[in-house]
């Protein structure tokens, strides 16, 4: 039984004092509800996790860093290691999002990278994957997909995958409005089970949890949490407002009950 994974990823949005807000009121909201079924996530800017971190002490809200280093510590200007998001308090953090592979150069090699020092530390590593539109239109989505899990997950003993969500993310859902089907977005997310299949094993392939994201929105998420192989949301816009990041939450938590 794969648990259903919310997680929200607030990009280069809110500043401290907006974080703790966001993240008081979401505390505030979800403590009322009976989320236990759902892990739930949320991944603000490097900035704000310390304080993130102290407002969701005792709480069951997870805390995420959206992008990391693989090395411990050195003269890498700008960069932020795994030991430091640890002691920032994250648990998780997002890897190769599409932002990422898009605006800064991030290739399956960083991921790859980036996943194996995540795993050593102890974080939970969302590694998204994902098609652009032209790809799309090309046809070529089962080829990139392929291509993005077996270079990132290049060398990841199955024992530690089962400790990685993948995140589905089609490029041309990201922040377009535009989503994916609940049937396409199936088809997906069975198409990288049974390639883990392959490449791992039948265990592996039923126990890791493959999260939908591209313009999630409380409309639409009960159709898509609905498909079989959708085990959760990575969710941008929508995470950024208390009331829709919580129905978003409210509403697989009872698809998956
Ligand atoms: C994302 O940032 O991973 C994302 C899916 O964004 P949005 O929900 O805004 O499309």
């Amino acid at each position: 039984m794969r648990k259903t994974i919310i997680a929200g990823n607030w990009k280069m949005y809110k500043n401290i004092v907006e974080a703790i807000e966001l993240s008081n009121g979401l505390k505030r909201e979800l403590f009322k509800l009976d989320f236990a079924a759902v892990d739930v996530v949320i991944c603000p800017p490097f900035t704000a996790l310390s304080e993130v971190a102290e407002v969701l002490n005792e709480s069951d809200i997870g805390l995420g860093a959206q992008d990391m280093y693989w090395q411990d510590e050195g003269a890498f200007t700008g960069e932020v290691s795994a030991p430091m998001l640890k002691e920032a308090g994250c648990g998780y953090v997002i890897i190769g999002h599409s932002e990422r592979r898009q605006f800064f150069g991030e290739t399956n090699e960083t991921v790859n990278k980036k996943l194996k020092a995540a795993l050593g530390h102890g974080l939970t590593p969302i590694v998204c994957v994902g098609e652009n539109l032209k790809e799309r239109e090309a046809n070529k989505t089962f080829e990139v997909i392929e291509d993005h899990i077996k270079n990132s997950l290049l060398d990841i003993s199955a024992e530690d995958l089962l400790k990685t969500v993948i995140a589905y993310e089609p490029v041309w859902a990201i922040g377009t409005g535009k989503t994916a089907t609940g049937e396409q977005a199936q088809e997906v997310h069975k198409y990288i089970r049974d390639l883990l299949r392959k490449i791992y094993d039948d265990t592996v392939a039923d126990s890791v949890r493959i999260q939908y994201g591209g313009s999630v929105k409380p409309e639409n998420i009960a159709e898509l949490i609905a498909k079989p192989d959708v085990d959760g949301a990575l969710v941008g816009g929508a995470s950024l407002k208390i009331d829709s990041f919580t129905q978003i939450v409210t509403k697989a938590s009872e698809v998956k009950k």
